[in-house]
C-alpha cells in the first residue's frame, strides 16, 4: 500500500492566477510599487473591516511587525512570555533589548498558563507577550485582569489566529497590540506580510515611522527605524486571498472533524479540545503522542514519513533549548512546555487536502 504523492504538512493557498494578474495590472498603470500605494490602502481598509478593529499598520512580514510592537517597551524591561512558540516571538523580545521571562503553558490549550503569570512579575516587568498557539485563543480575560492590576502591556503574537472570534468578539480586539502574520503558510496570507493592530490608538504613528526608516518628511528623520513596508504585490495577493478565506476555513473544519473522529479513540493520542464560545480558523492539527500509544513521537513521525506523509514537530525544540539560547535559559522551569514539545506532532492540514488523504493518515496512526 502506498501513497504516490508526498503529503506535506501544509500547502500555500493560491488564488486563480488570472485574478491575481488582473489585480496587479493597476501597478503598471500607475507605476506605484511600494510606500503606501493604493493597493496597500485598499488592503488595510479591507483588513480593518474583516478584523473588526481600527488602527492597523501593515508590514513586510509578521516578524518585523512583532519587533515594531516590542519597540514600544522601554529597553531592559522584563517580558513574560512562553517558550512554546516559533523562534520569532523570543527573537523579537531579545532584539529589542528586553529580557524574556518564560512562563509554563496550559496542558490543554498549549498557550501561556495565565495562572502562573502573576508569580513571575517583578518590579521590572513591563509586558506580557502570549501566543495564541495553533489558532486556540489564550485565556484573554485572565491575562487582561493581571495586566490591568500590574499596569503591564499585553502584546499578542496572534500569528496563528487570523479570523478567530471569542464570545463573538474579534480576537484582534484583545490586547494592547496584536500581531498577525500573513506568511504563505498561514491560513490567510499575502505571500509574506504582517499586521499590527494598535488597540491603544497611541502607537500607529510610531509604527508608520518605524517601518520606513523613521522618515517623517523629505528633510526630517524623527526616529531610528528600519525598512519593513508591505509592497503592492503583497497587498494585491492579500486582497484577492481574502475573498477565499471563508471557504478555506470551511474546508479545514471538515478536515479537523475527519481527523478528530478518526483519532479520538486511539489510546495515547491526545487531541485539542474545542469550545463552543470560540469561532476557530482551524490553522493547525496538533496531536500529542503519549506513552500509552506504544510508539514515541519521533517513531510515529518517521513511520508517517516512510508512508509519504510529512508531519512537523512544531514547536520542537523549545525556544529555551535552541543552540543560540540553551546556555542562557533552561527548560526546567517550564516542565509542561518541555513535555508537550517532546511529544507534539502537527499533522497535514490545508484546504485542498482531500478527506481520503486524511483517512489514509488516520489509518497509519491507528495501526501504530
Ligand atoms: C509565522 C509566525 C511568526 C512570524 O511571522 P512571519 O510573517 O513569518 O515573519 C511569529 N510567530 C508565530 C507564532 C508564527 O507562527
Amino acid at each position: 500500500m502506498g501513497q504516490n504523492e508526498k503529503i506535506m504538512v501544509t500547502k500555500s493557498f493560491l488564488p486563480p492566477m488570472e485574478q491575481y494578474i488582473n489585480k496587479i495590472k493597476t501597478i503598471w498603470e500607475n507605476n506605484w510599487l511600494t510606500n503606501n500605494g493604493p493597493l496597500h490602502e485598499e488592503f488595510r481598509e479591507k483588513l480593518e473591516d474583516r478584523l473588526g478593529v481600527n488602527n492597523i499598520s501593515l508590514f513586510v512580514n509578521g516578524h518585523s511587525a512583532l519587533e515594531a510592537a516590542l519597540s514600544t517597551i522601554e529597553e531592559g524591561g522584563e517580558v513574560i512570555t512562553t517558550p512554546f512558540t516559533f523562534a520569532s516571538t523570543t527573537h523579537s523580545i531579545i532584539r529589542n533589548g528586553l529580557v524574556p521571562v518564560f512562563c509554563d503553558i496550559n496542558e490543554e490549550s498549549y498557550s501561556i498558563d495565565a495562572d502562573k503569570i502573576e508569580e513571575l512579575i517583578t518590579p521590572n516587568t513591563k509586558a506580557i507577550v502570549p501566543v495564541h498557539v495553533y489558532g486556540i485563543p489564550c485565556d484573554v480575560y485572565k491575562i487582561k485582569e493581571i495586566a490591568d492590576k500590574y499596569e503591564l502591556k499585553v502584546i499578542y503574537d496572534a500569528a496563528h489566529v487570523f479570523g478567530v472570534e471569542i464570545d463573538n468578539k474579534p480576537i484582534a480586539s484583545f490586547g494592547d497590540i496584536v500581531m498577525f502574520s500573513l506568511h504563505a503558510t498561514k491560513v490567510f496570507h499575502s505571500i509574506e506580510g504582517g499586521i499590527l493592530v494598535d488597540n491603544t490608538a497611541k502607537c500607529t504613528s510610531h509604527f508608520n515611522l518605524y517601518k520606513n526608516f523613521g522618515i517623517a518628511g523629505p528633510e526630517e528623520v524623527l526616529q531610528i527605524g528600519c525598512n519593513a513596508k508591505m509592497n503592492e504585490f503583497q497587498a494585491a495577493m492579500g486582497i484577492v486571498n481574502l475573498e477565499y478565506l471563508d471557504k478555506e476555513i470551511i474546508k479545514r473544519k471538515a478536515i479537523v472533524e475527519e481527523y478528530t473522529q478518526g483519532l479520538e479513540g486511539i489510546k495515547g493520542i491526545k487531541l485539542l479540545k474545542y469550545s463552543d464560545n470560540i469561532k476557530y480558523n482551524y490553522s493547525y492539527y496538533p496531536i500529542v503522542v503519549e506513552e500509552e500509544y506504544g510508539m514515541t513521537r519521533d517513531e510515529l513521525y518517521n513511520k508517517l514519513a516512510e508512508n509519504n506523509v510529512y508531519a512537523r514537530k512544531y514547536f520542537y525544540p523549545l525556544v529555551t533549548e535552541y543552540s543560540c539560547y540553551a546556555e542562557r535559559y533552561s527548560s526546567k522551569s517550564t516542565p509542561i512546555a518541555k513535555y508537550i514539545s517532546d511529544r507534539i506532532l502537527t499533522l497535514p492540514i490545508y484546504g485542498d487536502l482531500s478527506l481520503e488523504d486524511v483517512k489514509y493518515i488516520i489509518d497509519i496512526i491507528y495501526k501504530g
